[in-house]
This record gives C-alpha cells, structure tokens and sequence, in this order.
C-alpha cells in the first residue's frame, strides 16, 4: 500500500503497544528494530560487511554480531558508531520499504525509533506519528520493564531528540501518560482517519 505512516517515539513511550493495536486492526507493521536484529543475527546480511569493518573479533561463534563489544565501541567512538551507522541503516531502510511495499493491510506502519534523528525516512512516509509521553512516566515504564536505575534510563533518553523536536516533526499524536484505555480510544480514532486519508490517497 502507498499510505504510509512513520511511528516514532522515544524510549519506552509505548511505540510497539500502540504498535500492536494497529496490527489487531488491519495495518500492517513493519518494525525496524526486528529488522535490524536479523541483520546481525547468525550470518546475517550485514555481517559480512561489519568483519570487514570491524574485525572477526566483532562476530561471535554463531556468526552473529558480538553486541556487547560493539556496544562498547560505538559508545566510546563516535567514528565506529558513524561506520556501524553507515552498514546497518540504509540495509535496514530498504529492507523495511520491501517489506511494506509487499505489505498487504489496508495500510503500513512503519516503526522507527530513530525517525526524526534520520532524515532519510521522512520522505518515504505519507505522515509522521509520534507516541508522546511524560518523561516521569516514561521513567517509570522502562524502570519496571527492563529492571533498570532511573539514572541508566535518563543517560539513554539523553542519546535521544527531545520531546519538543519530536512533536515538532510529528502530524499526528498519541498522548500515552495515562492507562490502556486511553490510548485505545486514541488509537481508534487515529485508525479511522488513515482509513479515510487512504482511500482518498489511493483516488
Ligand atoms: P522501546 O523504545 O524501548 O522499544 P516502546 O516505545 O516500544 O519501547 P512499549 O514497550 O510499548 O514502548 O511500552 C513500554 C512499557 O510501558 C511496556 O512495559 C508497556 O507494557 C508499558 N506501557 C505502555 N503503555 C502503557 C499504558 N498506557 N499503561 C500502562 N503501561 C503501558
């Protein structure tokens, strides 16, 4: 389909729950962090390109990606990070837009955590939706889901756009600080609209 939406938000804003409600009503989600984790899974098809970078000391028995040490570097090294950036996001882009373009919902949402930080994927969706969120409350989220300190999760949010630049670069909201009914309600209306905005996309 060629309507499509670019979901974004920041780190445990709500992304794959909003995700998810989309999916139970007919859109087709293609999701970039699944994307890029078959990349470098076990002689994935990036994992050529990262030896050749990086060294056969980047890849694990299995083939797959050693993410610990990568982690590492790329935190320490801006220029390995830029590289790694180089090899794995236009292979991501391109394997997402094949994948939505076979897609076969009544539309396509593609999941980008780092849309607004890329540049590159705003031209290739018809609208940008972004799962806003208070920082307290997305605090909290990742605290109880991943079993980290508040400090660890404030230190990634700070890697991120802030909330004002991503609002600003959004046409539509999800507002995602109260419970599961909200956002239900948010997303349904949402869904309605692309429902009409496609088919007056599609003639
Ligand atoms: P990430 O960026 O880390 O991939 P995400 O943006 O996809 O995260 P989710 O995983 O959907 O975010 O949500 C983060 C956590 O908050 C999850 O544990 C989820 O179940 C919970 N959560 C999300 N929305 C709500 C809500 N409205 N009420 C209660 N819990 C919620």
């Amino acid at each position: 389909p060629p309507f499509a939406i670019g979901l974004t938000g920041g780190i445990g804003s709500g992304k794959s729950t909003v995700a998810d409600m989309f999916a139970a009503r007919g859109a087709t989600i293609v999701d970039t962090d699944v994307i890029a984790h078959a990349m470098t899974a076990p002689h994935g098809p990036a994992m050529a390109d990262i030896v050749r970078a990086f060294g056969p000391g980047f890849a694990d028995a299995s083939g797959a990606m050693d993410r610990a040490r990568m982690r590492a570097l790329v935190f320490a090294d801006a220029g390995a990070k830029a590289r790694l950036e180089a090899i794995l996001h236009p292979r991501i882009r391109d394997a997402a837009l094949a994948a939505g373009a076979a897609a076969s919902g009544s539309y396509v949402i593609y999941a980008v955590p780092l849309l607004i930080e890329s540049g590159t994927w705003r031209a290739r969706v018809t609208r940008v939706l972004a799962v806003d969120c208070a920082e307290e409350v997305q605090i909290a989220r990742v605290m109880a889901r991943n079993n980290l300190p508040e400090a660890q999760v404030r230190a990634i949010m700070a890697t991120q756009v802030s909330r004002a630049q991503r609002l600003a670069a959004a046409d539509d909201v999800i507002v995602n600080n109260a419970g599961i009914a909200e956002l239900t309600a948010q997303v349904e209306r949402l869904h309605a609209d692309y429902l009409h905005m496609c088919r007056k996309f599609a003639g």
